[in-house]
């Protein structure tokens, strides 16, 4: 499932989200769009207008995970509610069930492994 549909323009370094189908949204510069919502990843730029020489104007940083991740991610946010946690608490419990329930993105990829590695 799409978590969050956005991109990173390479002209100004905008980030713009759709947040519903038709919600088109343009960067600051109206270089690039995004488009779609949790329904659909839709891109708009002129294609004749190259960032350097970069195929794309822009740096997809769309989240897309499985369903099941989604479910084991708000299991444990629940769990974490439940015991009457703090928002520190919360995030505490979201990362636990990201280490222990090794989610991945939907194309395979580990998810925010860095995150967890990063905690000295
Ligand atoms: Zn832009």
């Amino acid at each position: 499932m799409i978590v969050s549909n956005q991109i990173k323009c390479k002209w100004c370094g905008d980030t713009p989200y759709s947040t519903h189908r038709h919600h088109m949204q343009y960067c600051k510069c109206e270089k690039v769009a995004v488009d779609g919502g949790p329904e659909y990843l839709r891109r708009v730029f002129d294609s004749t207008k190259q960032f350097n020489d970069d195929l794309y104007p822009y740096e997809d940083i769309s989240i897309t995970a499985p369903d099941s991740s989604i479910d084991a991610l708000a299991a444990a946010v629940a769990v974490a509610l439940e015991r009457h946690c703090n928002a520190r608490g919360i995030v505490y419990a979201v990362l636990r069930a990201i280490r222990d329930e090794g989610l991945v993105t939907e194309d395979g990829k580990e998810w925010e492994s860095n995150l967890i590695e990063d905690q000295e």
